[in-house]
């Protein structure tokens, strides 16, 4: 699987947005089974918890979500290429990123932020 990163945003100006291949993983408008939950999202915002504890989170929710959402996790790891929406801004702390590392680590090859259409392979 080729695996990109995008802000919501620029894949609404770049019409991505209605592409086969994105996944917005948000937890206001994404597949809840790759979205954190509001209580981490309000906690990070209002700087309740860490980085770090947000990342141990997310993890540990993911690894959940593996288990529960098992066909959800299988249909997006069967996919040949997948670009992984946020409403972060590119480079931030971001779990988009955080779930790349975890798909890298089921075999995808991560290319890179989209900040533009030419950083689409095709
Ligand atoms: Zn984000």
């Amino acid at each position: 699987m080729l695996l990109y990163t995008i802000q919501i945003p620029v894949a609404k100006k770049l019409g991505l947005d209605n592409d086969s291949r994105y996944l917005d993983i948000t937890v206001k408008s994404g597949d809840k089974a790759f979205a954190p939950t509001w209580k981490m999202v309000m906690g990070s915002k209002q700087d309740r918890i860490t980085d770090e504890e947000y990342a141990h989170q997310y993890t540990d929710l993911m690894r959940q979500s593996y288990k529960s959402n098992s066909q959800c996790w299988n249909e997006v790891l069967n996919l040949d290429e997948v670009i992984l929406a946020c409403y972060c801004k590119a480079d931030s702390f971001c779990h988009r990123y955080l779930l790349k590392d975890m798909f890298v680590k089921c075999g995808a090859e991560y290319i890179g932020e989209i900040r533009s259409i030419d950083d689409l392979k095709r």
